[in-house]
């Protein structure tokens, strides 16, 4: 026997009894193919039967945790919406400031070389590459998959001043120099309980993860990035929020100057920079 058909408001009351509601309205909106403020708008629109089942199947997905992002294939970042898979991380707002501190040290009109070690969905790459149209931009990544969704997105964006190159961190970038270089690396500890909590249990493990104290890439770049920087040019990293001291220890270490911590909207040590001299 047919259900009775449920409105766009029905629907999402349905939802919010098993999801964040926030969640629910994305993957309507996902589902139905449509902009979230449609679904404001068009709250006594009646949807498919059809349409309903897939709504129905992917709250049953959010439901048993695979995180929205992976379900609609898009999350937002910066000015734009990014596609990402299971191959990339699900960028996250905290990283803005990462892109916030880099674009201060990238004055608009200059023809500036930029690196992005890392670049997942492109995230961090395009948003810079976005704001500053004469940089020329490079995003690594060990992951051919994760470099394929980059590029797709650059293509999509007709972000043109960016080159996608594979490898480890420094690795591809041979013996170019950068004016900046930054990461979103993997910081977290290899054993952390986080990393089977959450969206986290779906996301890539080499995109999290890095030693026994979440250190092992934070070194590894603060290392190769050296020789990679020109004079007076600057490395970025973000980090957790009890990694500060231990990341600015990192870069003087490694050679770095005016070493300091920046910290996020909670007030919390998230992005940690130096200079070359
Ligand atoms: N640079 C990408 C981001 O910030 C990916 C980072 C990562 O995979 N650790 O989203």
């Amino acid at each position: 026997m047919p259900d009775t058909p449920l409105d766009v408001r029905a629907l999402l009351g349905l939802a919010r009894m098993r999801i964040d509601p926030a969640d629910s309205e994305l993957l309507l909106a996902h589902v139905l193919e449509r902009p979230r403020s449609w679904l404001f708008a068009h709250a006594d629109a009646t949807p498919s039967g059809d349409e309903r089942e897939r709504f129905e199947d992917v709250v049953a997905r959010r439901a048993r945790g695979e995180p929205v992002a992976y379900i609609t294939g898009l999350r937002g970042f910066w000015s734009f919406d990014l596609a990402v898979t299971p191959a990339t991380l699900i960028p996250r707002p905290e990283t803005e400031l990462l892109v916030e501190l880099a674009l201060a040290r990238l004055p608009d009109g200059t023809a500036l070389d930029v690196a992005d070690l890392g670049t997942g969905s492109g995230a961090v790459a395009l948003a810079i590459a976005s704001e500053r149209p004469e940089a020329r931009v490079i995003a690594t990544d060990a992951s051919a998959a994760a470099l394929e969704v980059a590029r797709s997105n650059a293509n999509r964006l007709r972000l043109t001043n960016v080159r996608f190159a594979l490898g480890d961190w420094c690795t591809p970038l041979a013996d170019a120099r950068f004016d900046v270089i930054v990461s979103n690396p993997p910081y977290i500890a290899e054993h952390d309980r986080h990393l089977v909590e959450g969206d986290l249990r779906y996301e890539p493990p080499s995109a999290l993860a890095s030693g026994a104290d979440g250190l092992d890439a934070i070194r590894t770049i603060a290392r190769d990035a050296f020789g990679r920087t020109r004079p007076g040019g600057w490395l970025l990293l973000e980090h957790g929020f009890d990694q500060g001291a231990a990341v600015r220890a990192v870069l003087q270490e490694a050679g770095w100057c005016d070493v300091e911590t920046a910290r996020d909207l909670e007030h919390r040590d998230r992005v940690t920079f130096g200079r070359r001299n």
